[in-house]
């Protein structure tokens, strides 16, 4: 008998998909190499619904969601959709405001457009408008994160692409983003942060179009105590012309391939092959 292994921490993935469009090609491949990766490390494989988008948010696709998943062969645990956790997101929120790391922000969309806003890694990177001034009470807000304060409270932060290599925690490419939206206790990033705590999440799976978020996801964990996952950005599908699939350009939504008929196992096996491809 060699010497005890220590126990290798569990592998646990997920797919986090928003119900306000249908799942397209881009999809399945990002479920599907979620769902390889944990039956390789015999880990586990999450689904959860991302459903706060509001008005956008259509909650009778998460079905859809599921017969796609089925159809394309995979298998998976179903976590809690983002809807029932409002509560937990408001207390980090909350936690965080009362340390000085939020602020409140009353721009609307064409305020930062005519700030003369400058496009960073995902979209306009806010001018920081609302940073210096005073918020009107009258007007509703949004809080966002202070990323100078940020970077200040946590010092230098270094998170792990598999892929990648290790990135040295930059927040100038997304600038003072919003971690309260001002319809909802949270926006996207400290909900999915909060959620891959709670789940369990070791290994976040995702395309790598969402590289960026990863940065202030890394600060978010370490400005709320939460454990440190590594990450897995997927190289993103192109359609013929070199463009990221999207729906918008018309890329067919796999619950209108399902419904043609069209074998979904197949076609997750030809998604594993471009895969390859593209350098896992
Ligand atoms: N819900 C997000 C989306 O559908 C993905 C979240 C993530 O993988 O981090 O774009
Ligand atoms: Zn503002």
């Amino acid at each position: 008998m060699g010497a005890r292994m220590p126990a290798a921490a569990p592998l646990v993935t997920r797919f986090a998909p928003s119900p306000n469009g249908h799942l397209h090609l881009g999809h399945a491949l990002s479920a599907i190499v979620a769902h390889d990766l944990a039956k390789a490390g015999e880990g586990r494989f999450l689904l959860r619904i991302e459903d706060i988008d509001g008005p956008r948010s259509r909650p009778e696709l998460a079905d859809e969601f599921r017969r796609d998943l089925e159809w394309l062969g995979l298998e998976w645990e179903e976590v809690p959709a983002q809807s029932t956790r409002l509560a937990s997101y408001a207390v980090a929120a909350e936690a965080l405001k009362a340390r000085g790391l939020l602020y409140p922000c009353t721009c609307t969309r064409k305020q930062i457009e005519a700030a003369g806003a400058i496009e960073g890694s995902d979209g306009l990177i806010y001018p920081g408008t609302c940073k210096h001034r005073a918020a009107d009470p009258a007007l509703p807000a949004a809080w966002r994160l202070d990323a100078e304060k940020a970077l200040a409270a946590t010092g230098p932060l270094v998170w792990e692409d598999a892929l990648a290599g290790p990135q040295a925690v930059d927040l100038s490419g997304l600038g003072d983003v919003v971690i309260v939206r001002k319809d909802l206790p949270a926006s996207y990033h400290l909900a999915v942060t909060l959620d891959d705590a709670a789940d369990g999440v070791t290994l976040v799976t995702r395309g790598a179009d969402l590289f960026a978020a990863s940065h202030v996801h890394r600060t978010l964990q370490a400005l709320l105590g939460l454990p440190e996952p590594r990450w897995h950005h997927h190289p993103l599908l192109m359609d013929a012309d070199g463009q990221k699939l999207a729906k918008r350009r018309g890329s067919p939504a796999l619950a209108e391939r399902r419904a043609a008929g069209e074998n979904g196992q197949m076609l997750a096996e030809q998604l594993r092959l471009q895969h390859l491809r593209l350098g896992t």
